[in-house]
């Protein structure tokens, strides 16, 4: 990985040697941390989450795993994961929604508990989020893939030129990471020179 291993930037060392505290948003960070929305771009109301258990399919639900939109639109939290350039296994992730259909809707939730997702999948989605930094991102066709034990669903973005599905394939330079941080509300760049 020679040229662009980065374990040679000092950035990126002292980004995991300690916590620090972020100048932007007063939150302590440690390491490359999630960049997570709490809700589809579609779903109107407030972030007020139910638990799982109460979830409705007839209306409006939201909770911190499951989303119901008129009860005709049906999204789950999963996770987008950009490769970082040099950082080895380490990923920039973004917790964000997907579409599922009804049907595959009803068999998430049905594995949710026990966890028990292996087999299933992988299924069709539509990018639900409007992320900062990229032209729109709603509505990118993707690829939900469903992991056992848990973990949240992966996106993968179906192969355009979008931006965001170019930087899925290729990954982000750390430079782009630092940059990203700060369009979402956390500039760490000067934190990670003291
Ligand atoms: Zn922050």
């Amino acid at each position: 990985m020679s040229d662009h291993d980065l374990s040679s930037d000092p950035r990126w060392r002292r980004l995991w040697e300690r916590p620090w505290r972020c100048n932007s948003c007063g939150d302590e960070h440690h390491g490359i941390f999630d960049l997570a929305w709490g809700k589809p771009a579609q779903f109107p109301g407030p972030e007020e989450l139910a638990p799982n258990s109460a979830l409705d399919l007839d209306g409006d639900f939201l909770s911190e795993d499951f989303c119901v939109l008129e009860g005709e639109h049906f999204f789950v939290r999963a996770v987008l994961e950009l490769p970082i350039i040099g950082g080895g296994d380490e990923q920039f992730g973004y917790g964000v929604w997907t579409t599922l259909s009804r049907e595959n809707f009803q068999h998430y939730v049905a594995a949710f508990d026990s966890g028990e997702q292996d087999g299933m999948g992988p299924w069709f989605g539509w990018f639900s989020n409007r992320l900062h930094g990229y032209p729109d991102t709603l509505n990118l066709k993707c690829t939900v893939h469903l992991n056992s034990g848990r973990q949240r669903p992966q996106i993968e973005l179906a192969p355009t030129e979008h931006p965001l599905a170019v930087e899925q394939r290729l990954g982000v330079t750390f430079d782009r990471v630092l940059e990203l941080y700060a369009i979402n509300g956390h500039d760490i760049r000067r934190s990670l020179t003291d």
